[in-house]
């Protein structure tokens, strides 16, 4: 028996919680004023911001009501999501109800991220879809690259890469199983060839991968499928894509700004995507408007019309909402989040240099997915009756030893997620995230944990929710709100 299986059956499927970078719930008005806008308290160095000002703070506005609530109406409807409805109160802003009862263990949603990166450490971990998110290729194709850039890691490059991510300033990218060291090598003519698909490991073929599609431009980035590869092209990387159909010179450009993002912090692409999913959106609905002779349309109405989904979820700029690292004296915040939008105006000048016609570059506040790896196929193996799996084994056992006790290393990024962001905090709630064997997507799936009654509200937790009220409410801080679920309320020292 296996020391590591056991490990990572305990780990189970359930989705972290959104990280403390990542709060969720929507600030109260005077919380967005003050966030918002010129972005903190000294004036600010970006010659865009001072130049767009009004523009800016009309693009990070809270949305209209009224506007908001028809556009999660229309979003539900076109998702078929008929089980929720979005409400909004004056006392807890927005918030989701059921729409109808739900069982313990039923799917509440699948929502489909609207704008998200894979961290740029965990590519070394995990090959997935640019697009969709789903593991790729097969699962000697994973193990094979995995191990070669473990046993790169190793040799030399290791201590840069991890010096890399350690000035990962205000950053969530978790640590990386291949960024450990791990002596345990295999020749490099085995893990040639499970690359290529030369060599095959026993009962992979129960765990078949959907082919890689590589974007015809790049070789950065690879796809499930060719409908990924169309959508994501038309959807963001039209405009980022680094390949030889990119004009030298914005090729260039746009290369500086992805090794400042890599070197700084992983955000910054999240937020190119989100620029750039904007900027075609914008150039779709220009178009259009021509097309119908619809002079009336400004063309800031219908950037704003073109940002809405993202605007939705918009909270506050991103240096004003990450959590100030343990590492940092609270007397030391206000010069931390001027670092750290310096930084960010550094990015988006270098991302303008790239593509442009980029007007307007506010954050967003993202969550955090992750979907498991590998880990089924090993599993699987250790299931196996006793004589099949001393077979198996023969051959897998070195693969295990060598991928280490990471081996489960899941595939970790920042994404948006336009529904499931607008569920409320409870340290008791009644529905979680979690992924079911056939979840094998970077879509957030939400599974009731108890019987859920129409028009009842449905919460999940932001935080890991087994620990005493004191720890919450100061998990729950990051987030800018005091808890007063029931639980808390029950908890609370007089
Ligand atoms: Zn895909
Ligand atoms: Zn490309
Ligand atoms: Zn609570």
């Amino acid at each position: 028996m296996s020391a590591l299986l056991p490990l990572a059956r305990d780990r189970a499927r359930e989705e972290n919680p959104p990280k403390a970078q990542t709060p969720r719930r929507r600030p109260a008005a005077e919380e967005t004023r003050a966030g918002g806008g010129m972005g903190g308290s000294s004036a600010s160095p970006c010659d865009l911001e001072r130049e767009f000002a009004p523009q800016i703070s009309q693009l990070l506005a809270t949305p209209p009501l009224q506007s908001a609530q028809e556009y999660y109406d229309g979003l539900i409807q076109s998702r078929k999501h008929d089980g929720i409805r979005v409400n909004f109160s004056s006392k807890h802003g927005k918030g989701v109800c059921a729409n109808k009862d739900f069982a313990e263990g039923d799917l509440i949603l699948k929502d489909q991220i609207l704008v998200g990166a894979q961290h740029s450490l965990n590519k070394i971990d995990c090959a997935v879809c640019s697009y969709c998110f789903r593991f790729i290729g097969s699962i000697e194709f994973q193990i094979g690259r995995r191990l070669y850039w473990q046993s790169i890691g190793s040799s030399n490059d290791c201590t840069n890469r991890r010096h890399c991510h350690e000035t990962d300033v205000g950053s969530s990218a978790s640590s990386s199983g291949a960024t450990k060291e791990n002596n345990n090598t295999l020749p490099e003519e085995v893990l040639g060839s499970l690359i290529t698909g030369d060599m095959s490991l026993p009962f992979t073929d129960h765990f078949s991968l959907p082919q890689v599609v590589g974007c015809h431009g790049c070789e950065e980035e690879r796809y499930c499928s060719q409908s990924c590869a169309d959508s994501d092209w038309e959807t963001y990387h039209s405009l980022l894509c680094t390949g030889s159909k990119t004009e030298p010179s914005r090729r260039s450009a746009l290369q500086k700004f992805v090794e400042h993002a890599n070197g700084s912090n992983d955000i910054f692409l999240v937020a190119a995507k989100a620029i750039t999913f904007t900027l075609l959106r914008y150039k779709k609905l220009k178009m259009q408007s021509e097309f119908q002779k619809n002079t009336d349309e400004s063309n800031f109405s219908l950037l704003m019309e073109a940002w809405k989904p993202l605007s939705m979820g918009f909270k506050k700029r991103w240096w004003d909402s990450v959590a100030l690292p343990e590492d940092v004296d609270s007397c030391d915040e206000d010069s931390f989040r001027q670092q750290i939008r310096d930084l960010a105006f550094t990015s988006l000048q270098l991302l303008k240099d790239a593509i442009f016609d980029a007007e307007c570059a506010p954050c967003i506040l993202f969550g955090v997915y992750k979907i498991s790896s590998f880990e089924d196929y090993f599993i699987h193996i250790d299931d196996l009756p006793d004589d099949e799996k001393e077979e198996a084994e023969k051959v897998t056992r070195p693969f295990l030893d060598a991928l280490g006790e990471d081996y489960a290393a899941p595939c970790e990024g920042t994404a948006f997620f336009p529904l499931q962001s607008c569920m409320n905090h409870s340290c008791c709630p009644n529905a979680k995230a979690y992924k079911r064997d056939e979840d094998t997507d970077g879509n957030a799936v939400i599974i009731a944990l108890e019987p859920i009654k129409k028009d009842d509200e449905i919460t999940i937790s932001y935080i890991d929710e087994d620990v005493p009220y004191e720890e919450r409410q100061a998990q729950l801080a990051d987030y800018g709100f005091v808890c007063m679920c029931p639980r808390c309320q029950e908890e609370k020292p007089n």
